[in-house]
């Protein structure tokens, strides 16, 4: 028999792994559980529904997440083909009639030669390879049971909390110093200082501010050491400046003296071009998070590449335990595929799917698996789930802070991002070519 592909979870990661699989002569058996087992969020048994918003996010040109589907129209992606071809107006985002997308990409998948569509629950990860595992941040309680069995109980995750990340460049350093508590540590933390009205006022206005609902499915799950920034300021005035805004062991290097209260930043990769908040989990809504969070001195200007969330969400560790191949390192040839990687979005999804389909599918002929260079998106995607050490593993949305530093340097947003978005294109086009025999059917 021919070798095959199994794909679990027919969500935005398994249609597009199933379709570029199938497109390159891969026979593929796509498990889907919604007519059988539904999900809490999802309403439909139809492929690649949409949960939730019906946009795919920004769409503006030189921006990464314009950037990244650009990469994904250059593969044919089946995700972004029927996004462009069922738009519907959204200013400067990609948004489309849900039901037409997902009813495209069922039919598709429904008719493709090379795919079988089976409509049922898979429990137990098969014995025989390759396998795609892309069944999302609502996999199914008994599958989870048994990633957790394969992959340990220590790198499987139920929910996410994520903090606020901002360009380094729009920091104002005048008023943010760098300094470690009581300078263990030399200037691993950038500081930004609060006076007491200051911080009175930021309190205020957190306890004010409008926060995103649970889903009745996500009962709220906090852990004492990880409370929304929000849910501290509302349990008392001072709570904070005790917590993770205090400010003792840190001088301010113009005074020597302490100031009320201090947030601190850390580095989110080693060129320091990208600073998360440190403790800065949140419900609050993004307009809510812009607004306030830019109160805080030093952050004026700041802009985001990712705003924090609380989400309920089952993914794997994927540094600790992927290869750059995408399988895991104890048992090749079981691939991991979508949110279920620590990427977050639709787009970022159907890309892991696309990666992961490449890499099995290089794997079913045989040949070694290269990924996509650093420069493109999809290439800062792979390295972000295959190197950020495990430690500070969380999921992550497209942004440019995943890109090398050499770009990052040049202040001149416009000039920048004409710079990553050209290197990225170039880059694409290479490792695309290397592609050559089997892009040859599908371009
Ligand atoms: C409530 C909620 C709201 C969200 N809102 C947004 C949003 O607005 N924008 C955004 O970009 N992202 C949003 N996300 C994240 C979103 O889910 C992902 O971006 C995207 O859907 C992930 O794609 P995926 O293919 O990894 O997972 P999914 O699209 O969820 O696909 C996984 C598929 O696997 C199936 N499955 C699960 N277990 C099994 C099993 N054992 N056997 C067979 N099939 C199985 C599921 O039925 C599902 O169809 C939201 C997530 C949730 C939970």
């Amino acid at each position: 028999m021919k070798p095959y592909l199994t794909i679990i979870g027919g969500g935005l990661a398994g249609s597009e792994a199933a379709w570029q699989a199938a497109e390159r002569g891969i026979p593929v058996i796509l498990h889907e559980m919604r007519s059988v087992t539904p999900t809490p969020a999802h309403k439909t048994d139809q492929c690649a529904e949409l949960v939730c918003s019906n946009s795919l996010g920004n769409n503006l040109p030189h921006s990464a997440p314009f950037l990244l589907k650009e990469e994904l129209r250059k593969f044919n992606s089946l995700v972004i083909g029927s996004a462009d071809r069922h738009s519907v107006p959204a200013g400067g985002a990609l948004a489309v009639d849900r039901d037409l997308f997902s009813q495209e990409i069922t039919e598709r998948i429904m008719q493709h030669p090379n795919i079988t569509l089976k409509r049922d629950e898979v429990v137990e990860i098969p014995e025989e390879g390759p396998v795609i595992i892309a069944t999302g941040p609502l996999t199914s309680p008994k599958l989870s049971e048994d990633i957790q069995r394969i992959v340990g109980q220590k790198y499987l995750y139920f929910y996410d909390a994520l903090s606020p990340i901002v360009d380094a460049n729009t920091i104002d350093f005048d008023k943010a110093f760098f300094a470690s508590r009581y300078d263990k540590g030399g200037d691993d933390y950038l500081n930004c200082p609060m006076d007491r009205e200051q911080y009175g006022q930021f309190v205020q206005e957190l306890n004010n501010a409008q926060k995103v609902p649970f889903a009745s499915f996500e009962k709220p799950i906090y852990f004492e050491g990880c409370l929304p920034i929000e849910e501290l300021a509302s349990r008392g005035p001072k709570t904070l400046a005790f917590g993770p805004l205090k400010p003792v062991g840190l001088t301010l290097p113009e005074t020597g003296r302490i100031a009320h209260a201090v947030v601190q930043l850390r580095r989110e990769n080693k060129e320091g071009t990208a600073f998360n908040l440190v403790g800065f989990q949140t419900k609050l809504t993004y307009p809510e998070q812009k607004r306030i969070f830019t109160m805080i001195p030093g952050l004026e200007k700041a802009e985001f590449f990712r705003f924090g969330a609380i989400h309920r969400n089952t993914y794997i560790n994927a540094p600790g335990i992927l290869t750059k191949n995408l399988d895991l390192k104890t048992r090749p040839g079981i691939y991991f595929a979508g949110q279920i990687i620590g990427v977050e979005g639709y787009v970022e999804s159907a890309t892991m799917g696309l990666l992961a389909s490449l890499s099995a599918v290089r794997k079913i002929s045989g040949e070694d698996f290269t990924p996509p260079p650093i420069e493109t998106a999809m290439g800062a995607l792979h390295n972000y789930v295959t190197t950020k050490p495990p430690k500070n593993f969380q999921p992550m949305n497209i942004n440019f802070g995943l890109f090398p530093a050499t770009e990052m340097g040049i202040r001149n947003k416009k000039e920048r991002n004409q710079k990553i978005f050209d290197n990225a294109l170039a880059g694409l086009t290479r490792w695309r070519n290397s592609f050559q025999q089997e892009v040859d059917s599908t371009v």
